[in-house]
């Protein structure tokens, strides 16, 4: 017998570590492990949890029909995998995982087993490239996207095949997992799913986004992916996070459709690289000399704008948007991040914890990535003096206030907040902060 253990790769279909799993295996038992240092730290009514919980169901159906099941456990991994080993000795197959509580754990694990004699077995599948695999001529990390992104595209080309007269990259090859599908464990195992009520959370009735998008979407991408109104983007981004979707079909299609949409998977594996070359940034910014910046770190002003209640529509309508739904448009993202962090001078750490907790599509490093930029503090930043105007993106990208007017329903009324602080006095504060901060 071998294990599959699942994580960030929800799916069954062109699947890396299970492909290999599976081809050079016989009775393959996949597992999945609720983590219980991860959950731990969620609120009860998170709905990514709910999202799991859904998705392992839906695996477990798939795996029935193929006559296996998965087993799934609640706990501590190190603790299951040595209950698990003890019972039934065999490898683990799986994905790697790149964030440092995954790392830490995987190096525990992996040394669990090479002391019992057996071994986990990693594979890349959650990006198109790991860290090592695109770096400057003098072998260290890009920290700038557009050489990143333009290396990361040479690279494709230097192993291409033709396929049905499109050309695709050998890293964008599917892996035919289905050929396979009668090397698992044909077992129905006893084990039930433990419910969500048993791990002390809430299921959520809402719907999420759907596992596929439409062509016009992506065609159009370039020219509406920027108006909130729209609903011009992928939404794809809880399906990247948990693997219910393969990056190397989106890719290619992305290659053959859409160079900016391709762009933005290239802004991921960007985020996702620079996380593993520089892990300081989880807690620290990015470049040292930003350390020194002195937040107001106002807590009620923080809660306003964390409310939706700032007085500035753009700001307003992104809050509501993410605290109802769990997402938010990228181009308002960008807005209330530097609002938060250049506006209010606010720790960007506290606005990326508060994104953290409520995006579907919470991801560290894009998160971090996204919040750094934002702040000025990260790599390839937008610099500290670029100040958005909440005002002016409002008249830019929303023009016919269709987006605000959607999540503020008091919008144009008396009970519609007054703006919290000027612009301008705001711009020319923060200038002198980041200045005074910098010069240190
Ligand atoms: C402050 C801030 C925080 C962010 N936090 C996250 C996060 O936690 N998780 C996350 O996936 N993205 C994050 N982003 C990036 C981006 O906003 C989202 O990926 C995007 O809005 C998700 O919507 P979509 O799936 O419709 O994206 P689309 O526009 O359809 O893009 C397709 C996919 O490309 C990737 N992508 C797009 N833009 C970026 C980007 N700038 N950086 C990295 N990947 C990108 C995502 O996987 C996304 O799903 C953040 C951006 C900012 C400014």
């Amino acid at each position: 017998m071998t294990y599959f253990w699942f994580r960030r790769d929800l799916r069954l279909q062109d699947n890396a570590g299970l492909y290999h799993a599976l081809k050079e295996n016989e009775n393959v038992q996949p597992v999945f492990i609720f983590d219980k240092n991860i959950l731990d730290k969620l609120k009860s009514d998170d709905r990514r949890v709910t999202f799991i919980h859904q998705t392992i169901h839906n695996l477990n159906r798939k795996l029935n029909s193929l006559g296996s099941s998965i087993k799934v456990y609640y706990g501590s991994p190190i603790d299951i995998w040595k209950e698990l080993i003890q019972q039934s000795p065999a490898n683990i197959y799986t994905n790697r995982d790149y964030e440092p509580y995954a790392l830490k754990r995987d190096e525990q694990i992996s040394e669990l087993m090479t002391n019992e004699g057996l071994e986990l077995k990693t594979f890349k599948d959650h990006v198109i490239f790991e860290k090592d695999e695109v770096l400057k001529k003098d072998g260290t990390p890009y920290t700038v996207f557009t050489p990143y992104s333009k290396k990361w595209k040479a690279k494709l080309l230097e192993k291409t095949e033709i396929e049905n007269e499109v050309q695709s990259s050998f890293y964008f090859k599917t892996y035919p997992t289905e050929k396979y599908f009668s090397k698992f464990n044909q077992h129905q195992n006893e084990r039930t799913i433990p419910s969500l009520e048993s791990m002390g959370f809430e299921s959520w009735d809402g719907h999420f986004p759907p596992q596929s998008v439409t062509q016009g979407i992506i065609k159009n991408y370039s020219q509406q992916r920027d108006f909130p109104a729209l609903d011009a983007t992928s939404k794809l981004g809880i399906h990247f996070r948990f693997g219910t979707i393969s990056i190397r079909e989106k890719a290619r299609k992305a290659s053959t459709l859409n160079e900016t949409f391709l762009n933005e998977l290239i802004w991921r594996d960007f985020y996702a690289q620079i996380l593993q070359a520089f892990p300081h940034i989880v807690n620290e910014p990015f470049r040292e000399k930003y350390k020194h910046i002195e937040w107001r770190n106002n807590e009620s002003e923080f809660k306003i704008w964390c409310e939706g209640k700032t007085g500035y529509p753009m700001v307003d309508a992104g809050m509501r948007q993410l605290n109802e739904t769990g997402y938010m448009h990228n181009r308002v993202r960008m807005v209330v991040a530097s609002f938060l962090t250049k506006h209010l001078l606010i720790d960007w750490r506290w606005g990326e914890q508060y994104f953290a907790d409520k995006l579907l599509d919470f991801d560290l490093a894009s998160n971090n990535g996204g919040w750094q930029w934002a702040s000025g503090t990260g790599t390839d930043a937008a610099p500290y003096f670029r100040i958005f105007n909440p005002t002016s993106q409002l008249e830019k990208f929303d023009k016919e206030l269709k987006y605000i007017k959607e999540w503020i329903s008091e919008y144009g009324t008396s009970h519609y907040p007054k703006p919290m602080v000027d612009h301008s006095f705001a711009r020319k504060r923060c200038l002198e902060v980041y200045k005074k901060g910098l010069g240190k």
